[in-house]
């Protein structure tokens, strides 16, 4: 199956967003990440954290999902890390790519 890249979580690699980060005119959208919590257009923008800074403090914070209710029962390092492995899909369709360094 193939992946729509622009769903994909930059940050904790959430395959299932809304709109995701940006619109097809390259805005943020305000969506907050169910996952790591990570506000597009807020935390990059007026925040300052990187996809990464973002990603090493909620890692070890315990990589609790922002929204409770869904995080799956089982979650845990191993799955987060699966899921971290999408991050490299969204990568091409980042305009921050730069910023990204490797997970
Ligand atoms: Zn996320």
């Amino acid at each position: 199956m193939i992946k729509d890249c622009r769903k994909i979580c930059p940050v904790c690699g959430y395959d299932d967003l809304d709109e995701g980060p940006f619109t097809e005119g390259g805005y943020p959208t305000y969506e907050i990440c169910p996952c790591c919590g990570y506000e597009f257009g807020y935390d990059d923008e007026a925040a300052g954290f990187s996809y990464t800074a973002f990603r090493e403090k909620w890692i070890a914070g315990g990589f609790r999902w922002f929204t409770e209710e869904e995080q799956p029962n089982n979650w845990d390092r191993p799955m987060m890390e699966k899921q971290l492995s999408n991050v490299k899909l969204s990568k091409a369709k980042s305009r921050y790519v730069a910023k990204i360094d490797n997970i």
